[in-house]
């Protein structure tokens, strides 16, 4: 599902049908942001973007966010001040380097407000060829509506998670927490026994299937974070001290993170427990 809607933002600017701006409506800003920031590598990596692009000059400057033709903006304290939007005019003025159009991403589009809102506007109305916008908003309603009538909105929604990264560690959840963290360091660092340490450093402290997936869940979130480190954006990798992860590729995250969530779809058909974790930590490591 996500991956149509990126696929199709990135089939209308091959087309040129890409709109001046979009407004992505979502439940969760973080995945979007990252999710926006991987639409336009595939629009203009070199090397015809692929997963493993992580090569090339414009991805590689994406990912350290230098690129100078993209620009995110973000809140300042709770609104998107005007002196933003007039500083991302300065440097929209001139013609970008890299790519073909400058970019801006407003992050938590509900937070502009009149004065920076009006100022933007003018960016709307008199659309250059050589600019592209995204909005992101979790908020819509909020989202001032001069704004909105601009823009084409996109829906971006992804699965909730029960769970939350601030929460990973308090009393409920930390049992899971420092299994699910032993265990990845035994699968990924060790690895001698293989699917052996189902046993030994799960099934043996938790019997039920219940547990099994919140440690699933809170293995998702630990990679999510880090997936975030990756990309400079706000995360919490650091509260987790797995610092072996560290050196992992964007690629490989996001396959493991797939591989979670596989799991964790199986999990809920009924699936054999013990099978499913076999095949798990096998094209875990
Ligand atoms: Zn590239």
């Amino acid at each position: 599902m996500i991956e149509e809607v990126k696929k199709k933002v990135v089939n209308m600017y091959h087309e040129q049908k890409l709109a001046h701006a979009y407004l992505f409506v979502t439940n969760n800003i973080d995945k979007a942001l990252i999710d926006i920031l991987e639409i336009i590598k595939q629009i203009f990596c070199p090397e015809k973007y692929n997963e493993e692009c992580n090569k090339c000059n414009i991805c590689n400057l994406i990912n350290q966010q230098y690129l100078p033709s993209l620009v995110i903006i973000k809140p300042d304290g709770k609104t998107i001040k005007k002196e933003q939007i007039l500083e991302l005019k300065k440097q929209f003025s001139t013609k970008p380097i890299y790519t073909k159009e400058n970019i801006y991403i407003i992050k938590n589009a509900e937070c502009l407000n009149a004065a920076s809102a009006n100022t933007m506007l003018k960016f709307l109305e008199e659309p250059e060829d050589d600019i592209i916008g995204f909005f992101i908003t979790n908020n819509v309603n909020n989202v001032i509506n001069t704004i909105k009538s601009r823009c084409e909105i996109i829906n971006l929604f992804y699965d909730r998670s029960v769970l939350e990264i601030n929460t990973i560690d308090n009393e409920e959840n930390y049992k899971h927490y420092e299994v699910a963290k032993d265990y990845l360091r035994k699968i990924m660092v060790e690895k001698k026994d293989g699917i052996m340490y189902n046993n030994s450093d799960l099934l043996n402290i938790f019997s039920e299937r219940e547990d099994i997936k919140k440690v699933f869940q809170i293995l998702v979130l630990i990679f999510e974070e880090l997936l975030k480190y990756k990309y400079n954006l706000d995360n919490q990798f650091n509260k987790v001290n797995l610092d072996f992860l560290v050196d992992l590729d964007k690629y490989k995250i996001i396959e493991k993170i797939n591989l979670l969530n596989e799991f964790l779809d199986n999990l809920n058909s009924n699936a054999n427990l013990e099978l499913l974790l076999d095949r798990f930590v096998i094209e875990m490591s």
